[in-house]
């Protein structure tokens, strides 16, 4: 399921859109917190310009509430219907998830706006590579 070349791989791994030869971030880890944020300007396999335009992640917010939803409705079918706890420990469980999971949340929110804009093209390396010359 998870093949390169696939949106889902770059979705769930955070490479590159166009090339997905390596991470967009300077840290791949969404748990290095001081480096959430932190993406690299390009990437150094296709040359693919992450941030296509000024405040471009902004857009990221959007998808990051469906995707916080997601999280919150696994929680809830987790907590509440498989384990069978109380509303409110279903509630705290909620709450819970959505803070432990909030950098995986961030870093797939910004992974799907991104793939909504650029496609994988297994040729882009070696077009990079002509125009470099
Ligand atoms: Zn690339």
């Amino acid at each position: 399921m998870l093949k390169k070349g696939t949106k889902m791989y770059s979705i769930l791994t955070g490479n590159c859109p166009r090339c997905q030869e390596e991470s967009m971030y300077e840290k791949s880890n969404p748990y290095t917190l001081s480096k959430i944020f932190s993406m690299n300007e390009r990437c150094s396999h296709c040359g693919l310009k992450y941030k296509i335009e000024p405040s471009f992640f902004y857009g990221a917010m959007y998808v990051s509430y469906g995707v916080g939803i997601a999280f919150a409705v696994a929680a809830f079918v987790i907590s509440f219907l498989l384990i069978g706890t109380s509303l409110m420990t279903t509630f705290i469980s909620i709450v819970g998830t959505m803070i432990v999971f909030m950098p995986v949340i961030i870093r797939l929110s910004r992974n799907i706006w991104i793939n909504f804009f650029v496609k994988y093209d297994p040729t882009a390396v070696k077009k990079n590579k002509a125009i470099k010359g």
